[in-house]
């Protein structure tokens, strides 16, 4: 029997499902996040929020809590770690990193999502799905069955889903493991900093940095490959300091210890029927460049409002594989460039000689800025066929008549922005929103925005404009 009937089920309650029930919640799709564990993870990565992140909390109204409990960074010297500053005027009005916990981001979007009236359920293991015309039929760990009309894999880089479905998720194994955790040290302030100076001229995997009083957060990189469901212990972060800086430093007392690898992958479909994968289930890579996280959450704003669509019944035929189509090659991009940065921090010649170059090469600005568009992902522009440069874009948190246009984009629809004044949403509105602002920072006369932010129209003909809104948002209403 079906205890439940759900519009989506999400399984994986991370930073990628949590974001996502939210935006469904924001068009009152029925939403359930089904989530294996019960106790959020006891390792505290500090993860960087990139650009494009940040203006998406701002863009539904979760800036000032993520601000709160974040730390402001400079957004430059990211690329392999190259220490370079940020390139001038960053076409953003949030142009910073913010570094904050992981369990913390994940802990407010769950917030926010259980605020907007998400369902979430802890201690629940998908461990099974069919699929039927209609819906698809969920199986839990304790037996139970639930059924919804999609199901959504946002369990991370070993997805169950993604196994079940059957997907190729082909690329690279894991070659490197590294060790992460929090210790304190036996050995002298002085003697750790002298160290690590010299330590890191050789090799840039290595680090040790204070975290709290007497507490350092070690990363030491690992000769080979284990078996990662077993938990590292404090001996093997002493033998691993041993070889690499020939003391373990005293290390004792851990708080949290923790290791990765460096498989990159990437599945090969996003969607299979009713069926879709977002966040680490879709795409694994290294962690140089911080920028996994940021993927998932912006996976889950494209898919939100698209998969919301289908399920209120406005979608257009097509919308649902634009997923898919925009979102595969954005993190095949992704996965390249943690590849190059990979290699840009090896301690061998070639690479290093590479390394050296590059860093001249970012005294260019125009190299510095490309790089940095890359990892913080205000560079993307979907295609959208042939048009202007913006079409595609994401636009900036522009200044209006009303106030700052991201604070007008907290419900999640499309904006209309009309500096003719004199078009309309028509059959739409209740889907689009229209402003009024001849004012507008545009260097155009109407755009007219996507949910996610992205331009999806730009002109001043009402007949184009219907024709583009019919495009998005399917048939006018009566
Ligand atoms: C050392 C390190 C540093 C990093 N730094 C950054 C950074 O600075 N910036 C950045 O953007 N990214 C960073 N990342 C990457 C980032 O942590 C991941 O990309 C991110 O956690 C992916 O989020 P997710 O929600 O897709 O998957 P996950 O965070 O893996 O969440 C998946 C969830 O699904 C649950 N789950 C799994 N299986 C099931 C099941 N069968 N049923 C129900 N629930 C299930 C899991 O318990 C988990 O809660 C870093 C990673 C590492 C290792």
């Amino acid at each position: 029997m079906h205890s439940s009937h759900f519009d989506v089920i999400i399984a994986g309650g991370g930073p990628t499902g949590a974001m996502l029930a939210a935006e469904l919640r924001l068009h009152d799709v029925r939403v359930l996040v089904l989530e294996k564990e019960t106790e959020p993870a006891s390792f505290v990565r500090i993860v960087g929020l990139h650009i494009r992140s940040i203006e998406l909390m701002a863009m539904r109204g979760l800036l000032e809590r993520i601000l709160e409990r974040g730390r402001r960074r400079p957004a430059g010297a990211y690329f392999a770690a190259i220490d370079k500053p940020a390139p001038d005027g960053l076409d953003s009005a949030h142009a910073y990193l913010l570094g904050i916990p992981q369990p913390v981001i994940v802990r407010l979007l769950e917030e926010h999502a259980i605020e907007l009236g998400a369902q979430v359920r802890h201690g629940c293991a998908v461990v099974g799905f069919e699929q039927d015309d209609d819906g698809v039929t969920v199986e839990l760990a304790d037996g139970e069955r639930l059924r919804s009309r999609y199901l959504v894999g946002c369990d991370g880089g070993r997805s169950t889903v993604r196994k079940l479905l059957g997907v190729a998720f082909p690329g690279e194994p894991s070659r490197n493991e590294t060790l992460m955790g929090e210790m304190e040290m036996g050995a002298p302030q002085e003697e750790i900093a002298a160290k690590v100076s010299e330590l890191r001229e050789t090799d840039r995997r290595f680090s040790l940095a204070p975290a709290g009083v007497g507490v350092y957060r070690v990363v030491v990189p690992t000769a080979g490959v284990t078996d990662r469901a077993a938990p590292p212990t404090l001996e093997d972060f002493r033998r691993q300091l041993r070889a690499v800086a020939g003391t373990d430093f005293g290390a004792h007392s851990p708080r949290w210890l923790s290791r990765f690898g460096d498989a990159t992958r990437l599945a090969e479909r996003y969607r299979v029927g009713r069926v879709l994968l977002a966040g680490d289930a879709a795409h694994v890579h290294p962690p140089i460049g911080g920028q996994g996280l940021n993927l998932g959450v912006q996976d889950a704003v494209n898919l939100g409002w698209k998969l919301a669509a289908q399920v209120r019944g406005w979608a257009p035929e097509k919308l649902l594989d634009t997923y898919h189509a925009e979102r595969h090659p954005v993190a095949e991009d992704v996965l390249d460039n943690t590849r190059a940065q990979m290699e840009l921090l090896s301690a061998e010649p070639g690479p290093r000689a590479v390394r050296r170059l590059l860093t001249e090469l970012m005294d260019f600005e125009e190299v510095n800025r490309h790089l940095m568009e890359k990892i913080t992902a205000i560079g993307i522009r979907y295609d959208f066929g042939a048009g202007p440069d913006l079409l595609g874009r994401r636009l900036p948190d522009i200044d209006l008549k009303q106030g700052h246009l991201y604070g007008l984009l907290h419900r999640g629809r499309g904006l209309l922005l009309d500096r003719t004044e004199r078009l309309t949403v028509g059959g739409w509105s209740d889907r689009v929103d229209h402003l009024g602002d001849p004012t507008a920072a545009l260097d155009a006369p109407c755009v007219l925005l996507r949910p996610d932010g992205h331009v999806a129209w730009i002109g001043d003909d009402q007949r184009d404009l219907d024709d583009h809104l019919a495009r998005w948002f399917g048939e006018p209403a009566n």
